[in-house]
């Protein structure tokens, strides 16, 4: 996948034709692991500690400058974030550039901001569970992955006038269906994660409106750049354009809300 894709850069997508339940659940569905301090006596140290009436959510580094996430709930039970992993992917700290954490393909591994983390607190675990999805996704489906990087390259912003409407219309389609399924994993893994952890969802997203709003926020920045970059480099007045640009809401806003959100 692009080794530079954020959420506010434009690069991949396409259509769900896979139900949600063969997303690569399986890794949630894995007992959590009972986790203590003595990780410390593993040369790992604290990078980050949030502590709060729903628990620990702290991040350690080890000396290769590995991120653990390890979140412990109010049941005192612990676990690693990294364990919905895919084998050889790390977490790594944002320090430079674009502030969005991101999935890195090419650097295997999940890259989070640690300011956004600060800034967040524990809604930002849906973000990080939201990158852990793209990972296994991409780990899951290599051949569309590929696909959806290379058409991502060519969508950027100095070589999408050569992209013919037909190649941008399947970019379009394979980043909203990436976007959709990442968020969808993610909200799996956060609800079993909660529900485990008896961490108390409803303080972290007061209501399901909130809940929705923090992902369909981060969507809507996809659904607004592919339109603009639509509009800007293809003729608008297009009928076969306008249909497109007519469709991209519901590409990535009409999504899988339907399913029951839980506890909240
Ligand atoms: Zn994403």
């Amino acid at each position: 996948m692009n080794p530079n894709r954020s959420e506010s850069q434009l690069e991949i997508q396409p259509e769900p034709e896979k139900p949600e339940s063969a997303l690569g659940l399986n890794k949630v569905d894995k007992e959590l692991d009972q986790t203590d301090d003595s990780s410390l006596e593993l040369g790992l140290e604290y990078l980050y500690r949030l502590q709060d009436e729903n628990g620990n959510f702290n991040l350690k580094i080890d000396k290769e400058n590995n991120i653990i996430v390890e979140i412990q709930g109010r049941n005192g039970e612990s676990f690693q974030i990294n364990d919905l992993l895919p084998e050889g992917i790390k977490v790594k700290q944002q320090i430079s550039g674009f502030l969005n954490s991101r999935y890195d393909d090419e650097n295997r591994c999940v890259v989070i901001s640690i300011e956004r983390l600060d800034k967040e607190k524990w809604q930002f675990l849906l973000t990080i569970l939201h990158e852990i999805g793209h990972s296994n996704i991409a780990n899951d489906n290599r051949v569309e992955n590929e696909e959806l990087t290379s058409l991502g390259a060519k969508a950027g912003i100095f070589t999408a006038a050569e992209m013919p409407l037909e190649e941008y219309k399947r970019f379009i389609h394979l980043l909203s269906k990436n976007e959709r399924e990442a968020w969808a994993l993610s909200i799996k893994y956060f609800r079993k994660l909660t529900k485990q952890l008896d961490i108390d969802a409803r303080s972290i997203f007061r209501n399901k409106k909130e809940f929705l709003e923090y992902y369909r926020k981060r969507l809507a920045t996809y659904k607004n750049g592919v339109g603009f970059h639509l509009s800007f480099w293809y003729n608008k007045n297009e009928t076969e354009v306008r249909d497109v640009l007519q469709e991209i809401p519901n590409l990535f806003l009409n999504d899988f809300d339907e399913e029951p959100t839980g506890s909240i």
